[in-house]
């Protein structure tokens, strides 16, 4: 990786930081031998940045011996439950990971949730290095009245419910009260989310959608879906290959779909011009929306759905419908983009100008959210655990200290952004911190207590009678969806309760 830029605050925090539990004696008795000696790893969440740090770890350290603990029975995390349905090919990674699992120093704990079974201080102690890798599973909010009416659900949830995943399989969106559906946000997660709904079924049917999902689009009265962002095309947060499967005429494109997108919001001023010479991903979603704006207008048959591209709108308040029992409009705000005067980033403002936008349903897709666990510092402001290259600090504050043997990875570390093979990077860095610690003698110190590693965990669990599914157990269930999913030319038909998780992982 390329030399960095430090922020000043980094700079100072850099300085200023020293591994707290370990003495300088420590340090200086770090020998040779000493990274042949067992390491005990226990890398909390198990996906794609839990099981790429488990992967980086077992090749880079002799003796390490990794446990991947995951509140799920299930492992694989976003790979699971948040790629879409019909993006197969994304999940081809699990192969990958299945490796890791295979590997004799590395094993699965699923069903087991931090928090609850065991705390972040039993884990510490139980462990040299606990990686946390929990991710994102809570959502951004606007804050705007309305916002808890009936039929608004935020994207993960719906995301989660049409993939099948046990916390959401009762969600039971109303898809048939209403011809509109509004998403708010334009990045990726909203294009999923458009994209599901207004595909015909019969492609989802040989998907490894959840079947109730599949039922209940099959019954669906969605015609038209609205896409809103509150800033312009130029800015809008989905990538080019995402969006060309909703704009573009290939096999996997949306079809049966006009797209609509106003002339007069594609007009660019200088600002705009200046973001799309500095970035060619924003120039290509500029083209293909410019582009799209003429194209699709072209085909006037009755029978194709609508999708949308509402720009310049900010969302002010949701307001129910006539009978009050759910929602049924939005309110938005006129925009406009002006320098935010610090960043150069252009901001949306409101103009005092409103308008409503009818709906049934609401997905609000502007972020996923990570939580926070007792005994870790959160910045809540930025959503993430405050840390040095993964290395986890105590505060937010410039006389932060390191947490020794506490680190972070993934969408816990840097926020909810970027795709699956982000995660390869930035579990590259967080291991790299591992390593160097773990050179640095800083796991290995003679007066310290010694950890027990797998053998504590196991005692611990245990003791609160937790039932943990190995991951034998996973691939017992892997082995019955698949099976099921067979007799429906599908890939899988994943089972969705968490009772018959359990069972299913117990079976055989
Ligand atoms: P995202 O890319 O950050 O997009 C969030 C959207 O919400 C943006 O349009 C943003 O607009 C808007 N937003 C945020 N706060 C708002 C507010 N208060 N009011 C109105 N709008 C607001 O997040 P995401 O779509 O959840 O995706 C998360 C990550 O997963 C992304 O990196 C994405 O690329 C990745 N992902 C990739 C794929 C794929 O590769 N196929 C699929 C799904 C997700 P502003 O720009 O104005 O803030």
């Amino acid at each position: 990786m390329g030399r960095r830029l430090l922020l000043p605050h980094t700079r100072r925090l850099m300085l200023f930081l020293r591994p707290m539990r370990y003495s300088a004696s420590a340090t200086a008795t770090a020998t040779a031998g000493s990274l042949r000696d067992p390491l005990h790893v226990c890398v909390v969440g198990s996906g794609p940045a839990g099981f790429y740090t488990a992967e980086k770890m077992l090749k880079g350290r002799e003796g390490v011996r990794v446990d991947i603990i995951d509140r799920l029975p299930t492992p694989f995390g976003l790979v699971r439950s948040g790629v879409a349905p019909d993006h197969p090919e994304t999940k081809i990674v699990v192969n990958q990971f299945s490796r890791v699992a295979a590997n004799p120093r590395c094993s699965f704990f699923g069903n087991v949730t931090l928090g609850s079974d065991l705390s972040l201080s039993e884990l510490r102690k139980t462990y040299d290095v606990v990686v946390l890798a929990y991710g994102a599973e809570s959502d951004r909010s606007f804050g705007i009245p309305g916002e808890d009416l009936r039929g608004i659900h935020s994207a993960r949830e719906f995301v989660w419910w049409y993939n099948g995943h046990p916390d959401m399989c009762n969600l039971a969106p109303d898809l048939t009260n209403t011809d509109s559906a509004v998403v708010l946000g334009q990045g990726n997660v909203a294009l999923d989310v458009a994209r599901i709904l207004l595909r015909c079924t019969t492609e989802l049917a040989s998907t490894d959608i959840a079947d109730y999902a599949l039922d209940a689009l099959r019954s669906s009265t969605i015609r038209k879906v609205y896409l809103v962002g509150r800033r312009g095309p130029v800015q809008a947060a989905c990538t080019a290959k995402e969006l060309r499967e909703i704009l573009g005429n290939y096999k996997m494109c949306l079809k049966n779909v006009n797209v609509y997108i106003k002339e007069a919001d594609l007009a660019t001023s200088p600002a705009d011009k200046e973001e799309m010479r500095n970035s060619r991903i924003k120039r290509r979603v500029y083209e293909l929306l410019s582009k799209a704006a003429t194209v699709h207008q072209e085909n006037n048959d009755n029978d194709r759905k609508e999708l949308h591209f509402v720009f310049f709108r900010k969302p002010t308040k949701f307001l129910p419908s006539e009978d009050g029992s759910t929602v049924g409009a939005m309110e938005l705000e006129k925009t406009l983009l002006k320098d935010d005067g610090a960043t150069g980033k252009q901001v949306a403002v409101g103009t005092g100008e409103f308008e409503e936008l009818k709906c049934g349903i609401v997905l609000k897709s502007i972020g996923y959210k990570s939580l926070p666990i007792e005994g870790l510092s959160f910045d809540k402001y930025r959503g993430v655990v405050p840390n040095l290259r993964g290395r986890v600090l105590s505060s937010e504050s410039e006389t932060a200290t390191v947490e020794p043997g506490l680190y972070v990875v993934g969408w816990l570390k840097r926020g909810p952004t970027g795709i699956v093979a982000t995660n390869l990077h930035c579990a590259e860095e967080t291991v790299d911190s591992i390593l160097e610690d773990d050179r640095k003698g800083l796991f290995t110190d003679p007066s310290g207590p010694k950890r027990q590693g797998r053998r504590g965990l196991l005692e611990i669990l245990e003791q609160k009678n937790a039932r943990y599914v190995p991951f034998d157990g996973w691939e017992k269930i892997d082995t019955k969806e698949k099976a099921d999913g067979e007799l429906k030319n599908k890939p899988r038909e994943k089972i969705t309760r968490w009772n018959e998780l359990l069972e299913a992982a117990r079976e055989g």
